[in-house]
C-alpha cells in the first residue's frame, strides 16, 4: 500500500468514527470517496444520498450511473482518472441542503484529502457544491465549465450536477447532457498537459 493510501485509510477511519455534527446521528454508512488516489481530478458533491449511505460509496445511484456513463462517453475512467468525495461525508435527512455548520465542522477531512491527493483539478459538480467554495449568489448554468483557482492554486472548474441531468433527457448539440461532456473533455484535455 502507498504512503498516500495509508494515509487516506487513516483519514477514513477517522471519518468512520465521527459525530462532530447532527449527520453522525442518523447516517447508515460515511461516504468517504471512490476512484483513485493517484487521480488528477478530484470531483468533489455535496453530500451522500440514499444510495450512498446505504453503500458507503459516492455516486452511485442513478445520478451516479449517468455520471459514470458521460465521464466514460468522453474517455474519462471513474476508476483511474478521479477521485470522488464529497463536502460532507454523512448523509443529511430527507436529502436536505447541508448546512454551514455541518459543512464547516467536516470541512476537515476534504482539506486534508486535498493535501493527500494533491489533485490538478478540482470539479465541482452541481449548484450546492460550487456555492460552497465559490460563495455569493451562483446561476449554475452560468458557472458550469467556468475555470477558477481554489484553495491556493489548484484549478477549478464547475460541471452541472447529474442528478439534474436525469432531468433533461436530450442530448442533442447545445443540451444540458452534450454541454455537460464538453466541460469533461475539457476538463480530459487539460489533465493531459499537465
Ligand atoms: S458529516 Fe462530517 S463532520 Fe458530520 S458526522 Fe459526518 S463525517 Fe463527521
Amino acid at each position: 500500500m502507498s504512503e498516500k493510501e495509508l494515509r487516506l485509510n487513516d483519514l477514513k477511519q477517522e471519518c468512520i468514527n465521527c459525530h462532530k455534527c447532527v449527520l453522525g446521528n442518523t447516517r447508515n454508512n460515511t461516504v468517504f470517496s471512490d476512484g483513485s488516489c493517484d487521480a488528477k481530478i478530484m470531483l468533489i458533491g455535496e453530500a451522500p444520498g440514499a444510495d450512498e449511505d446505504a453503500t458507503g460509496t459516492p455516486f452511485v445511484g442513478r445520478a451516479g450511473k449517468l455520471l459514470t456513463k458521460l465521464m466514460e462517453e468522453t474517455g474519462l475512467s471513474r476508476e483511474n482518472d478521479i477521485y470522488i468525495t464529497n463536502t460532507v461525508k454523512c448523509r443529511p435527512p430527507e436529502n436536505r441542503v447541508p448546512s454551514d455548520e455541518e459543512k464547516k465542522l467536516c470541512e476537515n477531512f476534504l482539506l486534508k484529502q486535498i493535501e493527500i491527493v494533491k489533485p490538478k483539478v478540482i470539479v465541482l459538480c452541481g449548484a450546492t457544491s460550487a456555492k460552497s467554495f465559490l460563495g455569493g449568489k451562483i446561476k449554475i448554468t452560468r458557472i458550469r465549465g467556468k475555470w477558477y483557482k481554489l484553495f491556493g492554486n489548484i484549478d477549478a472548474t464547475v460541471i452541472l450536477h447529474p442528478s439534474f441531468l436525469l432531468r433533461k433527457h436530450s442530448e442533442e448539440e447545445g443540451s444540458e447532457r452534450w454541454l455537460t461532456k464538453q466541460d469533461l473533455l475539457k476538463i480530459k484535455e487539460f489533465i493531459s498537459k499537465v
